[in-house]
């Protein structure tokens, strides 16, 4: 994905990534087997100073843009799945920071902090008795003058037992109903962590999701200023689908990869004859141009209307952002099953360089992160209320 902005940059961060990516793919086997923390190539992600990217420069990043990112992601994401989705989630939570953290005392000293240390961030939204319902908590912040406290069921917290600072979803107060939330950032040091549930699972084992009942005691200052609904429709869940999709699209092009590699050999052995796999391949690659241009167009959309505070909470925008989200985590399963039959019983074992066992297994994680149900619901219910946006200017 190219970026007009700063071209320079980009070159920049995309040799970096490649660099990451090389780390990421020499231990994505082992990470994926043994369901362990990728600490080899988050290792490399920091030696890059990749995790502060984001961060304005004024702050000690680079203050990349959300193409840029998305190009991060994707790289990330042909080599090793987990670690993909470990930058992007601690990307989505400094989309948090950067755009609503930025006027605070607290939070600007933080940015410059993670930029320094190259800290990681995680998330912990989901919650005990309400799952992937991100606009509804049920535990809350409870004020002691200059400190809070907060208790929270989180039964699925990504790499939590090494991250850094932890950036959580509450109710605002005891008596605040469940969708009146504020997000709190809790350092290390702050919080303790008491393990409730293992990650073994299908795919994406090395983001080490456990869950846990996480305690905090922290200064009130910690605590986002904007209401959680806020930061969610203006910068969590546009971050959220975007870099999801980029990551996403990144898996469905290394699967991709694989079955041209498989279709190309083949028509080297029998040059005559057109290989058997490639009109699947032909097949693929309009999926995957489909699901490029799907990201693209949402990262434009998403660039267009940070610049229009309305544009951002309006119905056509929150309706685009989720059709990405659905459509990315749907067409990548359907570019890894077409290389698969093209690969054949190469692609279903574990030890050929047509292997495409890990990326299937991965890619089935992502219409379960969010719902796709819930967001399709959400649809469902705002196209109710909105005009079909037909305009192909109309970005
Ligand atoms: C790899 C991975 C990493 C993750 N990391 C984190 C993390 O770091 N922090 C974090 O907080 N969470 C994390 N999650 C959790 C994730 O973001 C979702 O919140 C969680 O997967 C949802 O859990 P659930 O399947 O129980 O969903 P629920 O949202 O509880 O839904 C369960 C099922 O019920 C149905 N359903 C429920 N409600 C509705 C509705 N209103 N409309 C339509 N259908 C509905 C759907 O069919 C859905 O599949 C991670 C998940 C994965 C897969």
């Amino acid at each position: 994905m190219t970026s007009a902005l700063a071209p320079n940059l980009m070159v920049d961060i995309v040799a970096r990534a490649k660099r990451v990516g090389s780390v990421a793919a020499a231990h994505a086997s082992d990470v994926d087997r043994n369901s362990r923390f990728p600490a080899e190539a988050i290792g490399a992600l920091k030696a890059e100073r990749l995790l502060s990217i984001m961060i304005p420069k004024v702050l000690g990043g680079e203050g990349a843009t959300t193409a840029q990112i998305c190009e991060v992601c994707a790289i990330l994401g042909q080599n090793c799945s987990s670690t993909a989705m470990i930058f992007a989630m601690h990307q989505i939570k400094l989309s948090s920071l950067v755009a609503h953290g930025v006027e605070a005392n607290w939070h600007r000293d933080f940015m410059q902090t993670i930029a320094r240390d190259q800290l990681l961030l995680a998330s912990a939204t989901t919650e005990g008795g309400i799952g992937g319902d991100l606009r509804n908590s049920i535990c809350a912040v409870e004020r002691h003058g200059d400190s809070f406290s907060l208790a929270k069921d989180a039964t699925v917290i990504s790499y939590g037992s090494v991250a850094d600072a932890i950036l959580v979803t509450a109710r605002a107060n005891p008596d605040a109903p469940s969708s009146d939330q504020v997000m709190v950032v809790a350092v290390k040091g702050q919080y303790t962590l008491d393990r409730t549930s293992l990650w073994d699972t299908l795919g994406m084992r090395g983001t080490c999701s456990e869950g846990f009942k996480f305690n905090c005691t922290a200064p009130v200052e910690q605590i986002l200023p904007k209401p959680f609904a806020e930061i969610a429709a203006q910068s969590m869940l546009s971050a959220s689908h975007l870099f999801w999709g980029a990551l996403w699209y990144g898996i469905a092009s290394e699967a991709f990869n694989r079955a041209q590699s498989f279709v190309k050999a083949a028509a080297r052995r029998a040059p005559s004859v057109t290989p058997p796999g490639a009109m699947h391949l032909a097949e693929a690659a309009v999926t995957l141009q489909t699901m490029r241009a799907t990201l693209k167009e949402g990262v434009l959309r998403f660039e267009a209307a940070r610049k229009k505070p309305d544009t951002m909470s309006s119905i056509g925008f929150a309706t685009a952002i989720n059709n990405v989200k659905v459509a990315m985590s749907q067409s990548m399963l359907q570019v890894i099953d077409q290389s698969l039959l093209i690969c054949g019983i190469l692609g279903y074992k574990n030890d050929t360089p047509y292997s495409l066992g890990r990326q299937l297994r991965d890619a089935h994680s992502a219409r379960l992160m969010i719902s796709n149900d819930r967001i399709l619901l959400n649809t469902s219910n705002l196209l109710l209320m909105a005009r079909a946006d037909s305009s192909l200017l109309g970005l």
